[in-house]
């Protein structure tokens, strides 16, 4: 599929879409960002994604995005495509800039773009990385497209046969993955790191907790190989097994608490898609 891209007011096609070489989120990662699923033409949780990239364009100081204008741009990308199942990929920074690290003045670049996607994923393998999270960090609890150490860890738990990488926090606490919040049952309890840990406020992390239930809890990231169950969330793994943990296996992958959340998931996302 050629991609159809929403770029500065208009839709273009994937080969006339072009930004410049002195973007500044570019050059320095001075932008925002937001991954929407969209079935059948329709974006799932659309209000929600917005929110939060307004509330990261906040947080890193950029101009306040014009909402009504990004959600024209997914509109339009979405007629222009209507693939059975793709992803949304919004991106906001903060425009051309001569480099360095001030940002220019020319007013900030929006993209949206709509690749195809495969569907919810089966089962998976998940490795902990040594780096840590900074839960005390600037940009903590931001999606920017600084995602370089994302980046590193995802490609050392590819290395691994795995296809998803967890951190912990500087004190040694779970925290998320790459591009996932997660959860672990222990002792039949369902819990998650709290946002405090420095994870990402995931909306599949929220929807869960709303529709299914959890403690939010600061666990140690050794809790991982003491757990019953442990699953994945995100836009594009919805609630994702897991099956390893480094070289803890997780015998009957999805168990019996996994399979109830993604059963209730499926179920309440499928009547509400702007929950
Ligand atoms: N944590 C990080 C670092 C992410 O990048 C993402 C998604 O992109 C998530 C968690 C999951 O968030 P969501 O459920 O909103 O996709």
């Amino acid at each position: 599929m050629k991609p159809a891209i929403w770029l500065d007011g208009s839709l273009r096609d994937g080969d006339s879409a072009m930004v410049s070489v002195f973007d500044h989120g570019l050059t320095v990662g001075d932008g925002v960002f937001e991954t929407v699923k969209a079935t059948e033409g329709q974006p799932f949780a659309l209000t929600r994604h917005l929110r939060r990239l307004a509330r990261s364009a906040r947080g890193l100081g950029l101009p306040e995005p014009d909402l009504d204008e990004v959600r024209r741009g997914c509109e339009e990308v979405l007629k222009a495509h209507p693939v059975p199942f793709g992803r949304l990929r919004i991106t906001y920074t903060g425009g051309i800039s001569p480099l360095g690290s001030d940002r220019g003045t020319a007013g900030p670049t929006l993209v949206v773009a709509l690749i195809e996607a495969a569907r919810r994923p089966d089962a998976t393998a998940v490795i902990t990385v040594p780096w840590a999270r900074n839960e005390r960090g600037a940009l903590t609890g931001l999606k920017t497209t600084s995602y370089g150490e994302n980046v590193i860890a995802l490609a050392r738990a590819h290395e691994h046969g795995a296809t998803e990488a967890l951190f912990g926090n500087t004190v040694g606490a779970l925290c998320e993955g790459t591009g996932t919040n997660v959860f672990v049952v222990l002792d039949g309890q369902l819990h998650t790191p709290p946002l405090s840990s420095g994870c990402l406020a995931g909306i599949t992390r929220a929807l869960v907790l709303e529709w299914v239930g959890a403690k939010e809890t600061d666990l140690p990231l050794e809790a991982l190989r003491g757990a019953e169950e442990v699953f994945l969330t995100s836009t594009t793994r919805d609630v994702q097994a897991v099956h390893r943990v480094d070289d803890h296996t997780l015998p009957g992958a999805p168990g019996p608490v996994t399979a109830e959340a993604l059963r209730i998931f499926i179920e309440r996302a499928a009547a509400d898609i702007d929950p």
